[in-house]
């Protein structure tokens, strides 16, 4: 087979500043080691996340000048709306700036003290929004997903058993809703299977309980069913999002992931009495509701964007590019969540640095030493992510320990890919030196943003 190549030419760029190690380990110690506090042009390979990152294409830009600004009824609204109706075939479509404020007004009007929101794995602002309702949430992931180092073509599936003890433990009337992460970002962009979405319904149906898709990577799971499940090799990635979308009473989406745009988007639902309350919402809180929190421009972006991220040849490339730098790390030794996910490689953070122990942020170690070797800027999805307390303050860590390399689209090439694995592999070989770390400052909620920590 020949090499896959990047679908597209490169029009117009922006420099990289390099920066030398011995600057990187000041500016981390300014940071309070926490590279979220980190200035961007202090970073050589940026992959702490594929959120508004994407590079956007001449039609897009050119729909920028395009947009159209009317306050009510714009035209790029009509087009936008259109873009995700042929998708997801939902009846109300309501734009909003981001994917969190799409689930802020989805949980404000459906959460609340005493109400349950079952997940194969919330996101972080999906918990935290349902967590600020005072509801609770749960992951349900299946078993399979919890074992980094199993390989499974949809390791991101509900556990649809567990899902219906937990509807009769809890009580139907208390679950507004059940939601479906595609793909599953925090469980390390595993894809789900149309069969997982299709018996997930059943279970929601045979309660009465709506299902709602977190769809901001549906294009990149509708590629992996393609390629994975079978029946599916020959159907187009539209029809295969379409049929995904057909399960789901509705969906909150991030057009920063699979709408190849910097900022924007939307819920959307077919129920006419919850579109109405969350409507009146967002007149409160983001804008009229055929603009949302977003500009005109920023609509007609997104309609292209989601026309783009359905080419398949895009689609191969992407989900190549990443299996790319998986195989590269693995040949290595690298331990990492296998097989590598659509959007991002995690690395096995417990199996990394097994002699720093989870209270000391292994995963955030390891995103440290990354930073001073390489200037490669990632995340930790562990302890400092998912962590909580406690009634005597001691640390309760999630199930995996993990440091997201997150790929933006359409903006590296294969020889920056090549550099990167180059330094997660020498990281690698020096494992042994890598220290762990504490925390010196917390924020009470999302904590991983604003942290601050000292080297022990
Ligand atoms: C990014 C993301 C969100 C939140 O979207 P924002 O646009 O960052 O607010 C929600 N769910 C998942 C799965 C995400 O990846």
């Amino acid at each position: 087979m020949k090499t896959i190549i990047e679908p597209f030419k490169i029009k117009s760029v922006e420099p990289i500043r390099f920066t030398t190690k011995e600057e990187r380990v000041e500016i981390l110690e300014q940071a309070g080691y926490n590279p979220f506090m980190i200035r961007a042009e202090d970073v050589i390979i940026d992959l702490l996340t594929d959120s508004g990152t994407s590079a956007m294409s001449a039609k897009q830009w050119a729909g920028i000048m395009d947009g159209d600004e009317s306050y009510a009824g714009a035209r790029s609204f009509f087009r936008f709306e259109s873009a995700v109706r042929k998708i997801t075939g939902m009846k109300y479509i309501i734009p909003t700036h981001q994917g969190r404020a799409a689930e802020k007004i989805l949980f404000s009007i459906t959460g609340g003290e005493g109400k349950f929101f079952p997940s194969n794995t919330h996101f972080d602002t999906t918990r935290a929004n349902i967590e600020f309702s005072k509801a609770e949430a749960y992951d349900l992931l299946n078993e399979v997903g919890k074992h980094p180092e199993i390989r499974a073509d949809f390791k991101g599936n509900m556990d649809t058993e567990a899902l219906e003890r937990f509807i009769i433990e809890k009580g139907r009337e208390n679950i507004p809703l059940c939601m479906i992460t595609v793909t599953n970002n925090s469980g390390g962009g595993q894809p789900v299977s149309m069969q997982n979405i299709r018996e997930t319904k059943a279970v929601c149906k045979k309660y009465g309980i709506p299902l709602f898709l977190d769809a901001c990577r549906f294009a990149e799971n509708a590629y992996f069913i393609k390629k994975r499940e079978k029946g599916y090799a020959d159907k187009p990635v539209l029809e295969i999002a379409r049929e995904m979308f057909s399960y789901a009473d509705g969906c909150t989406m991030s057009a920063k992931k699979d709408a190849l745009v910097n900022i924007g988007g939307f819920l959307a639902m077919n129920d006419d009495n919850l579109a109405m309350l969350c409507r009146n919402l967002l007149i409160v809180t983001e804008g009229f509701p055929t603009y949302g929190g977003l500009a005109g421009r920023d609509l007609e972006a997104i309609a292209q964007g989601l026309e783009e991220i359905m080419d398949e040849n895009y689609l191969q490339y992407r989900i190549r590019s990443v299996e790319y730098l998986g195989e590269k790390l693995l040949a290595a030794g690298v331990p990492i969540i296998e097989p590598p996910g659509g959007h991002a490689i995690y690395l096995d953070a417990k199996r990394f640095l097994p002699n720093v122990p989870q209270e000391q942020f292994p995963g955030q170690s390891i995103v440290c030493e990354l930073y001073v070797e390489g200037g490669i800027r990632t995340v930790e999805i562990g302890s400092l992510m998912f962590g909580k307390y406690d009634a005597q303050g001691k640390l309760i860590p999630p199930p995996m320990e993990l440091v997201r390399l997150a790929i933006p689209r359409r903006v590296y090439t294969q020889s920056h890919i090549d550099y990167v694995s180059e330094i997660v592999i020498d990281v690698y070989k020096n494992r042994e030196c890598l220290k762990g770390y504490r925390l010196t400052y917390e924020a009470p909620m999302l904590r991983h943003f604003t942290a601050r920590f000292e080297k022990l």
